[in-house]
């Protein structure tokens, strides 16, 4: 135990050197957080935790709310904390309140204090100071829909094919056709309105790196091959009501459910990949846990997308999240396809055991190029503190036990945590920086 605990504080220092691309993250941009200031309800995975903790939808709508009623929504996450804490994501928010606020204790007193060191912190030109000298990100892969400019740090990847694949109503036909300025009535003219959105935003945006797939949040995974005939069909679904958006002042909006459209958006899924095989972008795509809270664990199962990895043989697939529960299934997915790349973006505060324990199997039998070694998966800057600590302490904890159990030499696994951490996302995104 001595060993290991002294192998572990070796390799958890070299460790800390490293630097990092963060392969996931949502945050605000600067002139958001001046304009719009967060609250300590926004710190992390807070939300999910106050519900699964039993929180009622009145004191979850409370805390999703701070700004409407500060006193309340203090009183709901104060309430839920003791037992909110000890998890992956609690334990997050913990080191980042002891390292970046200095709040030990999070109670009534500090809890104010906190929130006005969260509304004051930002100011602009402060992203370039977090990100480089605190945390040696030398990238990040946003993911946002913010039109807002963004240090020369940040890389993006879109996940608006999305407003295409989950069109459900004649009314939303019509705003993807002001959104696209195409004409749209049929699948084929949808695929055609999509693509050139997505080409459009290409150009319009600098540094896209890849297509991001969340539908894991609406439906199951499992994309089936269709023809177009059977996603017109579909389509011709949306049309199923008399009237178009004019008349919706007195009139609901219908909408059609998933099963039914399930041709249409399987299609529009299928001409997403190939969009990025055209434009040689990564495919990253949600599996395992959804964030939040009753949604459908097995709609997320990676084995879901076999079919889709192994047709677009070309593209770069980034399966996120360990797959959590699914970790063995996810791991012999990137073990099985070449094109397939292991994600640990959010997975190491949703477990740290788990990610712990994993990437001992895990290492056992996929390749250490296949494994991405940490995205934040968070809006606020602060909080990636927590996150990436607990990261670093779990990549150096599973190689510990691999070097003192003879599976590793420690250079070897201070090589893997390197590529983990930044060569691997480096190439597969095709960023071209330099480690020094
Ligand atoms: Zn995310």
């Amino acid at each position: 135990m001595q060993v290991l605990e002294s192998t572990y504080r070796e390799l958890r220092e070299q460790i800390a050197q490293m630097p990092v691309i963060d392969t996931h993250e949502h945050t605000k941009s600067e002139r958001f957080r001046r304009e719009s200031p967060f609250s300590p309800l926004d710190l992390g995975y807070v939300g999910c935790n106050l519900c699964a903790a039993g929180a009622s939808d009145e004191e979850a709508e409370a805390a999703e709310n701070a700004d409407r009623d500060p006193v309340l929504a203090r009183k709901v996450f104060l309430k839920y904390y003791p037992y909110t804490r000890t998890t992956g994501y609690g334990r997050s928010i913990e080191r980042t309140l002891r390292d970046v606020f200095g709040i030990e204790t999070l109670d009534e007193g500090s809890f104010d204090t906190l929130w006005e060191k969260i509304r004051t912190g930002i100011t602009e030109g402060s992203y370039e100071k977090w990100f480089k000298q605190r945390y040696n990100i030398r990238a990040v892969i946003l993911d946002s829909d913010s039109d807002d400019e963004y240090p020369p740090i940040f890389f993006r990847s879109l996940r608006h094919a999305n407003f295409f694949i989950l069109a459900d109503s004649r009314e939303d036909l019509e705003a993807l056709e002001s959104r696209s300025g195409r004409s749209i009535h049929s699948a084929a003219q949808m695929r055609e309105a999509m693509w050139s959105y997505l080409e459009r935003l290409l150009k319009e945006k600098k540094n896209v790196v890849a297509l991001k797939n969340n539908l894991a949040y609406n439906r199951s995974i499992y994309f089936q091959r269709t023809t177009l005939a059977d996603a017109d069909r579909a389509f011709n679904k949306l049309f199923a009501r008399k009237f178009a958006r004019h008349a919706s002042s007195w009139i609901d909006t219908p909408h059609r459910s998933y099963d039914e459209l399930a041709p249409l958006q399987d299609f529009l899924v299928h001409e997403s990949v190939r969009f990025a095989q055209e434009h040689g972008l990564a495919y990253q795509i949600h599996t395992g846990l959804q964030a939040g809270y009753t949604n459908n664990i097995t709609d997320s199962r990676p084995s879901h997308l076999i079919n889709l990895i192994s047709e677009y043989r070309r593209v770069p697939f980034v399966l996120f999240h360990g797959g959590f529960p699914y970790c063995r299934e996810w791991g012999v997915i990137g073990k099985n396809f070449p094109n397939a790349y292991l994600d640990l973006c959010w997975m190491h505060i949703i477990s740290p055991a788990t990610t712990i324990q994993m990437l001992d199997e895990w290492l056992d039998y996929v390749p250490n190029n296949k494994i991405f070694g940490f995205g934040g998966d968070l809006h606020m800057v602060e909080s990636i503190h927590g996150h990436l600590e607990i990261a670093r302490d779990n990549i150096a904890r599973a190689l510990a036990v691999k070097v003192e159990r003879g599976d590793l030499d420690k250079k070897t696994a201070l090589e893997v945590a390197e590529n983990m951490l930044f060569h691997n996302p480096n190439r597969v995104f095709k960023l071209n920086l330099e480690l020094e």
